[in-house]
């Protein structure tokens, strides 16, 4: 893995854990527990607490990711980033970007 590419997965993983940090603080406010007396104008209390469970689950998915996201990054400087951590084959560039927390080849992950 040359220079450059590492630089473009540098930025992908940059842009992607901006986004992530942009989003949790909305996704938190969402998911706060449902006020048993809250004014909720259209919803209803059930609807309410069904969008309030589905803003939670988005909210620990993204949490999960920029962990993985931020060890990726950490990952980045070690000689083995880019290689897959089963059986020691470069991971292609494009699946890394897409997936940059990958530790494995797409054979070894099936
Ligand atoms: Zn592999």
């Amino acid at each position: 893995m040359d220079e450059s590419q590492k630089e473009a997965i540098a930025r992908a993983i940059t842009s992607e854990i901006e986004k992530i940090e942009g989003e949790i603080p909305r996704l938190r406010e969402l998911s706060q527990p449902v006020a048993p007396d809250s004014a909720l104008g259209r919803l209803t209390r059930m609807e309410a607490i069904q969008q309030q469970k589905i803003h939670e689950a988005n909210l620990r998915s993204l949490e999960e990711r920029l962990v993985l996201l931020n060890n990726a990054r950490r990952r980045m400087n070690s000689d083995t980033f880019g290689g897959c951590l089963s059986c020691g084959e470069d991971i292609p560039l494009a699946r890394i970007l897409a997936l940059p927390h990958c530790t494995t080849c797409v054979d070894c992950a099936s």
